[in-house]
C-alpha cells in the first residue's frame, strides 16, 4: 500500500462489527490548488479518494466524519433496504477513482435510505461530480453538479445555517458557482451579486473577493453568448 496510507480499525454502528478503513496520513494531505468550487486538489495523492467508509459486512457507508454518528432509528432502514442485498466486498486499501465513486454513491444511497437533510446530500453530489471532474468525465460531473445544485437550493431554504461547517454566504457562493458552471448564467449573476452587495458578507474578504471575480466572469461569458 502506498506509504502515505494507513489502516485503522472502526465499529460499524450498523452491524456492530469490526472492520478496517484506509485514511491518508497529515502529510499526504498537502494542498496544491483549489478549484473556483472549492475542488481541493493535493500534492501526492487525491485525498477525497479516501472520505467515505464503507463497511463490507452490511454495505453501510458515509463520509469518515460521519461514520460512527448515525441515529438508532436509521440502522433498521438501512439493514432493510442495503443489508439484505448487499454481497460482502471489501473497501480498504488503496482506491482508484472508479472505486471511489463507487464508494461515494454507496454514501449517497445511505443517505436517500435514510431520509438524510438536503445539505447531506448535496456535499456527496458535489464531491462526486469532483471525482467525474479527475476522471475528464464532464457530462457525468455536470449531472451531479446539477444533482448538488439543486439540493444546495432545497438546503438554503429549508435548513438552519451553519449546515453542519458550510456557513451562509459560502453556501450562496457555492450555489452561484455551480449556477454558472452548468451554464445558468442569470442566476449565477444574481446569486453573485446578492454576496457582493451584502454587508454581512464583507466579514469574508477571501469569499467576497471571489464572488467578485466570479460574478465578473459569469457577467462576461454572458455578454459573450448573447453576443
Ligand atoms: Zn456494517
Amino acid at each position: 500500500m502506498n506509504d502515505l496510507l494507513y489502516n485503522k480499525k472502526v465499529m460499524c454502528p450498523v452491524c456492530n462489527r469490526e472492520i478496517e478503513v484506509t485514511k491518508v496520513k497529515t502529510k499526504g494531505c498537502k494542498v496544491k490548488s483549489r478549484d473556483t468550487d472549492m475542488c481541493v486538489h493535493y500534492e501526492d495523492l487525491n485525498v477525497l479518494f479516501y472520505d467515505v467508509w464503507v463497511c463490507e459486512n452490511c454495505g453501510y457507508a458515509a463520509l469518515q466524519d460521519k461514520f460512527e454518528g448515525i441515529f438508532t432509528r436509521d440502522i433498521a432502514a438501512i439493514k432493510s433496504n442495503i443489508s439484505q442485498n448487499w454481497v460482502v466486498r471489501s473497501f480498504k486499501g488503496e482506491r482508484e477513482v472508479d472505486k471511489a465513486i463507487e464508494a461515494f454513491k454507496l454514501a449517497l444511497l445511505t443517505l436517500k435510505v435514510r431520509n438524510a437533510k438536503a445539505s447531506e446530500v448535496a456535499k456527496v453530489c458535489l464531491r462526486i461530480a469532483w471525482l467525474y471532474r479527475d476522471k475528464n468525465d464532464i457530462k457525468r460531473e455536470t449531472e451531479f453538479l446539477n444533482f448538488a445544485l439543486n439540493s444546495y437550493n432545497e438546503a438554503y431554504l429549508k435548513e438552519r445555517f451553519p449546515l453542519d461547517k458550510l456557513d451562509e454566504f459560502t453556501c450562496m457562493y457555492i450555489i452561484a458557482e455551480l449556477f454558472r458552471r452548468v451554464g445558468k448564467l442569470e442566476d449565477a449573476i444574481q446569486w453573485f451579486s446578492r454576496i457582493v452587495s451584502s454587508a454581512e458578507a464583507r466579514r469574508n474578504p477571501k469569499l467576497i473577493d471571489m464572488a467578485r471575480d466570479q460574478y465578473q466572469l459569469a457577467k462576461d461569458q454572458l455578454a459573450e453568448a448573447n453576443a
